[in-house]
């Protein structure tokens, strides 16, 4: 199992020193659920570097005043780390022998993906995962801003869902990333149309065309939606389209790390899965999905902590 999907602070801190303690502290708990693998994958947009390329993206798409004003205040809050200073410190971890793989969580950019790819190509990054976590300036699935929540009951489900997946299409053909991030994020403060099979079909090749993993993700449990991403339906889609997959907790703090892993062994072994994709210099390999540890090893306590 792999849990290839890691942050180093939660969304309300920032300027919180990078240790090293806390990320062999994040491997011991994934170790203890049969995790063998980690991807620090923290945003992109934490970093000054990406606020000098990219800060105001949303000043030019027509965003609502409130909302421009929003992402304004979310940016200046988010992009105060080096990211220099961040691989160093996952290099660092890397050769002092824990077992985890240096990467980003990097969002879609509207005809900016180019710019994103230049940026990161001179690091050693193992992996890419991409991700859509706003519609022009609308951070549709931060549940913490009430600005951002009230779009929701305003708004057209199916739009919202159209507009969620063109992004996605346009992310997994610009080829900048290797794994598509929760691969249904849209869904997350529980707003989901009567028949999504339309979009699960479009993300599905979009990701099959790009050839691109998926991820399973056990974060969308902690969120208002209560499943999975993807969606079981998006899923075996996947799986139908031999979309390779990684396994991930999305974790924030070490709580989380490894959340739910027997829950996730569960839904992969639902869509006879037992092989998972991981990455060495965005290089793709095959793992297989290993049993659970053995009981007693404390890996239910570790899993249901913080739920
Ligand atoms: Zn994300
Ligand atoms: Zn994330």
């Amino acid at each position: 199992m792999l849990d290839y999907h890691l942050h180093l602070w939660p969304h309300h801190e920032h300027d919180t020193p990078l240790r090293l303690e806390q990320l062999s502290r994040y491997c011991e708990q994934a170790q203890a659920a049969g995790v063998t693998e980690l991807a620090l994958t923290e945003h992109l947009f934490r970093f000054r570097q990406a606020d000098a390329l990219l800060g105001g993206f949303w000043e030019h798409d027509g965003t609502a005043p409130t909302l421009a004003e929003s992402m304004a205040e979310y940016w200046r809050f988010h992009a105060r780390t080096d990211l220099d200073a961040y691989v160093a410190c996952a290099l660092e971890a890397k050769e002092a022998g824990l077992p985890l793989v240096i990467g980003l969580e990097v969002d879609y950019y509207e005809g900016r993906m180019d710019e994103v790819a230049r940026l990161l190509e001179g690091y050693p990054f193992d992996v890419l995962l991409g991700s859509v976590h706003w519609v022009g300036g609308w951070r549709f699935d931060d549940l913490d801003d009430p600005v951002s929540m009230a779009e929701w009951p305003a708004r057209d489900v199916d739009a919202c869902w159209d507009a969620y997946t063109r992004a996605m299409e346009e992310l997994a053909a610009s080829g900048t990333c290797d794994v598509l991030a929760h691969p249904d994020l849209i869904k997350a403060a529980g707003y989901v149309p009567g028949a999504p099979a339309e979009w699960w079909d479009r993300i599905a090749e979009a990701a099959e065309t790009s050839g691109m993993a998926a991820e399973l993700s056990s974060s969308g449990w902690r969120k208002p939606v209560g499943e999975q991403y993807p969606a079981q339906g998006l899923l075996e889609r996947f799986v139908a389209r031999r979309v390779p997959l990684t396994t991930a907790s999305d974790a924030h703090h070490l709580d989380h790390v490894a959340h739910r892993a027997d829950d996730l062994r569960a839904v992969l072994a639902s869509v006879g899965v037992d092989e998972l994709r991981a990455f060495r210099a965005r290089a793709p390999h095959a793992v297989p999905v290993a049993p659970p540890p053995a009981a007693g090893s404390g890996s239910r306590a570790a899993q249901r902590t913080g739920v």
